[in-house]
């Protein structure tokens, strides 16, 4: 009896699937947390060459250019695979990325990025000190959360950017403005889109969100630089040109159920909003404020 269920072990060995290479640049980093946020979401075009190739909770947006694609972010390690599912279904080749650009470097928009480099052979454009994390898949003490942070994949070539510098790809222009504040390193992003005559300026905005990890505290007079840099970051905001807003976490601008509506009813495209720039700062500087206020109260969670 027992050789016989040893035989059909055997069997039923050979019969599986070859085990999938370990690939150490997609190895899922904090599985149960993300996978909050990867919420399938089909690939969708937002407006003329700009689409979203990311999830129900985390933007992976894409531009199409006469000369090639831009990327922005690169999602978690183990959602790599799915994004360039999404760019292909598109029928579009993934060699054809020449670019990807980076919000912030934390584990949740940038863990995929090596991995998006590999296949790709793209170049990753970052801010100055974005790129030195990236560099090295570590943040410094002056990262708010890095108490909290995981590690991620370093990435290998990473071209640094001032704010204001603009990238031309083909026919498209997409311009860095520095928005310091989650990080120190965070960019957002700006181009054009046009449909026939319509044209509209689309922002990919970086986190806002103030999270800070013990002992980091935004009142801090040895980060009084870094608060005043958030501050204008949100005065910046306000008074950039932006028709349509995306953001790295959709639900910091009702981004999910403007897709889901979007694929409802085309013809009225949810995402046209001048004042989201302006929502979306306004946002974040009353949770800033209440987040000194609970450091000035010593009640910080
Ligand atoms: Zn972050």
């Amino acid at each position: 009896m027992r050789f016989i269920m040893s035989l059909i072990g055997v069997t039923l060995a050979a019969a599986a699937p070859a085990q999938e290479v370990d690939d150490p640049l997609v190895r899922p980093i904090a599985p149960e947390q993300a996978s909050k946020w990867l919420t399938p979401q089909p690939p969708t075009r937002i407006f003329g060459n700009t689409y979203l190739v990311g999830f129900g909770g985390l933007n992976v947006a894409l531009i199409r250019t006469s000369a090639g694609l831009i990327l922005i972010d690169g999602g978690v390690p183990q959602a790599v695979r799915r994004i360039e599912d999404n760019v292909r279904s598109l029928g579009l080749d993934l060699r054809d990325i020449k670019l990807i650009l980076s919000t912030e470097p934390h584990w949740d928009h940038a863990g995929g990025i090596a991995a998006l480099e590999r296949d790709t052979g793209a170049t990753v454009v970052a801010s100055a000190s974005a790129a030195q994390v990236l560099r090295t898949g570590r943040s410094g003490p002056d990262d708010p959360q890095m108490a909290w942070l995981a590690s991620f994949p370093p990435v290998q070539r990473v071209r640094a950017v001032r704010d204001g510098e603009a990238l031309r790809l083909g026919d498209v222009t997409v311009t860095a403005v520095a928005t310091p504040g989650h990080t120190p390193g965070s960019m957002s992003w700006t181009w054009q889109s046009c449909e026939g005559e319509r044209c509209a300026r689309v922002v990919f905005g970086s986190s806002l969100n103030p999270l800070a990890a013990d002992p980091y505290r935004f009142s801090a007079p040895v980060n009084r630089a870094h608060l005043a840099a958030f501050r204008h970051t949100l005065e910046r905001l306000r008074s950039l040109p932006c028709d349509i807003l995306l953001t790295s976490h959709p639900a910091q601008s009702d981004g999910e159920s403007k897709v889901e509506q979007l694929r409802e009813r085309p013809e009225h495209n949810p995402f046209f909003d001048p004042r989201a720039c302006r929502a979306y700062a306004d946002g974040a500087e009353r949770k800033l404020d209440e987040r000194l206020a609970e450091e000035a109260a010593g009640s910080t969670p």
